[in-house]
């Protein structure tokens, strides 16, 4: 079967990229990511607290809405249908979130204060990105505390940059070099996007103020097109049910749940779910497959959107009998047919074994 389902691998079925945050304690990461997830909220709308289930599904339409001032964007045939972000900021949920042992994560945003530069988080990131091959953008953020900077988040962020005062402009020429520099120490070329002389050598830098939305739209657009023109081949989607357990939460009314990234692949109601538990291996239906309610409908409180099917990516609530002992960073496994239970068990115990093993290592 995986060799069927690999064969009928596209470049015009991609799913949308699973996006992860990382960085220096206080350089924005949070404040990043709120901005990123409310695009698709009008200004004022978005006072409530979302249902958040690990990662957030930013549809490429909010997305196009938010890089409307980006050049060339509205052009661009977009392939990705949106981008996945991941909740949760910071290296541990980086590093926890593997699936058949390599990280789910496809880019990651590496946030840098431009004010600080690169900071000892900021070098453990790096080396994590380096050794998991995870291509990243730098967003170098907190450009309006730059001495005179004036902000203008309604266009594009080079206009934006163009526009500063002769004493704004050298402080931010001047920093932005240092941390180039920074870069270069170790190891890594880095350059401002617009100045990028070649995206397959040198990782893209993107000024950003997650207080003023300065950078954001060209921050997603960036995203958008390094997945495109970079990650097509892992970005295909694929029928081969890829899917990991993020969260096990009890939620009132509905018991305890799994909050899981669905990656590849379909879950169904009714599936024959397989999955790791503290007193071995989990088999239980579906009963629901849950997302939260877009932004848009916040004013409708803790409901969810139930669906019959739903196919990666995604995140997903699933609510089921007997999740309570079920651990949390392992993969999911369906079983088609009745005689598949027993081979999932398996596959399922031996890569609990596996982490387990893995963790005493570390
Ligand atoms: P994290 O620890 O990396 O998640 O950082 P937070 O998102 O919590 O931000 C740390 C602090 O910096 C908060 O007080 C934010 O309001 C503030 N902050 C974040 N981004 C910006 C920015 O672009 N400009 C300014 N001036 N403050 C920011």
């Amino acid at each position: 079967r995986r060799v069927e389902n690999e064969k009928k691998r596209t470049v015009d079925n991609l799913r949308s990229p699973v996006v992860c945050v990382l960085g220096h304690v206080d350089t924005g990461k949070t404040k990043i990511l709120d901005k990123l997830r409310r695009t698709h909220v009008q200004d004022g709308e978005a006072g409530g607290i979302t249902q958040q289930i690990g990662a957030t599904n930013v549809p490429i339409d909010a997305i196009k809405e938010a890089a409307k001032f980006v050049k060339g964007f509205t052009e661009l045939a977009v392939r990705v249908p949106g981008l996945l972000l991941i909740d949760t900021p910071g290296h541990e949920s980086f590093s926890n979130l593997r699936s058949r042992g390599s990280s789910v994560c496809d880019i990651a945003i590496l946030v840098v204060d431009i004010m600080h530069g690169l900071e000892p988080q900021t070098l453990e990131s790096i080396k994590l990105l380096k050794a998991k091959n995870t291509p990243f953008i730098v967003a170098l953020n907190k450009i309006d505390r730059i001495y005179d900077w004036q902000p203008n988040a309604k266009r594009d962020v080079r206009d934006d940059v163009k526009g500063q005062s002769k004493l704004a402009m050298n402080e931010y020429t001047k920093r932005t070099n240092d941390v180039i520099v920074q870069f270069a120490e170790q190891g890594l070329n880095v350059a401002l996007f617009y100045k990028n002389p070649d995206p397959n050598e040198y990782m893209s830098m993107v000024p950003t103020s997650a207080a003023t939305g300065e950078g954001m739209g060209n921050l997603m657009a960036l995203i958008v097109e390094y997945s495109q023109s970079m990650l097509t081949k892992r970005l295909m989607y694929s029928n081969e049910l890829q899917a990991t357990v993020l969260e096990v939460k009890a939620i009132p009314g509905l018991g305890t749940t799994i909050d899981v990234i669905l990656i590849n692949g379909a879950l169904r109601e009714g599936d024959t779910l397989i999955l790791a538990g503290t007193e071995g291996p989990i088999v239980t239906q579906i009963r629901s497959l849950l997302t939260p309610q877009p932004m848009k409908e916040l004013r409708v409180k803790n409901t969810y959107i139930e669906y019959k099917e739903i196919k990666g990516s995604i995140g997903v609530k699933i609510a089921a009998k007997d999740l309570e002992k079920a651990i949390a960073g392992l993969n999911v496994s369906v079983a088609c047919q009745p005689d598949e239970v027993e081979f999932c068990r398996s596959e399922v115990a031996h890569e609990l074994k596996s982490a387990l093993s893995s963790i005493r290592l570390q």
